[in-house]
């Protein structure tokens, strides 16, 4: 069928001992860049999808033209799948599985906690079964994210760090995706490797961060809203630009080592990995509207408030020593200059009268 077909070429490896990889989410901000990454330098990539509207669907079908005039194909379908994703696996023999399909955003969960978990709890069961089942199994690297830290306030937070205070579902269930991957890594021996990101930005970013929803507005001369934490302190984030994440994606890929099955295999020789991908050097969010500012060449207008207690933290900031130690991560890309690509970007891809369609 033209579906397996295109499946089929899409997967195929062009280099020699290339990697044959299933990326979810790959209509997502994060999966785009990374199924670009892995088809420029050889790989072969299939991406899934399900296309819902947590924001703006159009970007994301723009962001499916991209990859499919790279020769990269995008099926359309949910995690919670289970005969897709069988059929897929059957289709193609798949060596890895970046797993970056998710219901993101911490405060949409006050609206649709069903969501979160559909995507990020039954969904990645769903996922892990298929893995599971699938000959050969492939190694998974997934995102799990520097939401798990949650309210812990010994900074730079160390993966080793205690991760039991999650201030929002988002974040408990990223935390309850990091012991689910590990339980089927040591019942059925799948390689795993868990990336904590923090606070992505980038060209074809999601429209509803902060760096995105403030350029918006700025551009647009609509108020944009700032909050304040505790006495009064500015909120921080390691702010980490999407290239250097691709670059951690990647060489968690490259390193993820075989997942060895449950069958006449000892147990736990597969790997569980946990790193940190971040920028380590926090920025406050005045800052990051004055260099918006900068860059727009106006001025914002903004309205600040005290912190709703909806899941935000104080602030975030990476210690990436093990990523750095083991995955050779360095991100080079400091807030300036990628928010300077990321402004670049926007104005290219909307323009300045970009009127009222982006949500
Ligand atoms: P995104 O929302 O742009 O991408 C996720 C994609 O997954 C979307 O295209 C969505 O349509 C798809 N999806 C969601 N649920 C699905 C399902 N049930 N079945 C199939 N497809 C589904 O988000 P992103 O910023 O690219 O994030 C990628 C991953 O990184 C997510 O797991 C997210 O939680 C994690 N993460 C992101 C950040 C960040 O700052 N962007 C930070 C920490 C962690």
């Amino acid at each position: 069928i033209q579906w397996e077909k295109q499946v089929r070429s899409s997967s195929q490896i062009r280099r020699s001992g290339g990697m044959s990889v299933l990326v979810t989410g790959a209509a997502g901000f994060v999966g785009s860049h990374v199924s670009l990454a892995l088809k420029k330098r050889g790989d072969g990539v299939v991406g899934l999808d399900n296309f819902n509207n947590y924001y703006d669907p159009s970007l994301k079908k723009a962001r499916k033209g991209l990859l499919n005039s790279h020769g990269v194909f995008i099926v359309e379908g949910d995690l919670n799948d289970a005969r897709l994703l069988a059929k897929l696996f059957d289709v193609v023999a798949f060596t890895h599985v970046m797993h970056l399909a998710a219901q993101a955003g911490v405060r949409y969960a006050m609206e649709n906690p069903g969501s979160y978990v559909h995507s990020n709890i039954a969904g990645l069961v769903t996922l892990l079964e298929a893995c599971k089942s699938a000959n050969p199994q492939p190694s998974v690297v997934w995102a799990s994210s520097s939401s798990v830290y949650g309210l812990n306030d010994k900074v730079p937070f160390s993966e080793s760090d205690r991760t039991d205070q999650p201030a929002s579902l988002y974040a408990a269930t990223k935390k309850a995706g990091e012991e689910i991957t590990h339980t089927y890594n040591h019942i059925y021996g799948l390689s795993i490797t868990g990336l904590r990101f923090f606070t992505v930005y980038g060209p074809w970013g999601r429209p509803d961060m902060a760096y995105f929803s403030f350029t918006r507005n700025i551009l647009q001369g609509k108020p944009i809203t700032v909050y304040r934490g505790k006495d009064r302190v500015d909120l921080a984030r390691d702010f980490t630009y999407i290239d250097d994440i691709v670059k951690g994606c990647l060489s968690s890929l490259d390193t993820s080592g075989k997942s060895t099955g449950s069958s006449g295999k000892k147990r736990g020789m597969a790997p569980y990995r946990i790193f940190n991908l971040g920028n380590t050097s926090p920025v406050t969010v005045p800052t990051l509207v004055s260099i918006l500012e900068s860059h727009l060449k106006m001025k914002a207008k903004k309205k600040i408030i005290d912190m709703p207690g909806n899941g935000d933290v104080p602030f975030t900031h990476a210690n990436i020593s093990h990523a750095r130690t083991e995955l050779g991560y360095k991100p080079t890309t400091d807030l300036q200059t990628g928010l300077k690509k990321f402004v670049k970007w926007y104005l290219s891809y909307y323009g300045y009268n970009h009127g009222k369609s982006v949500n």
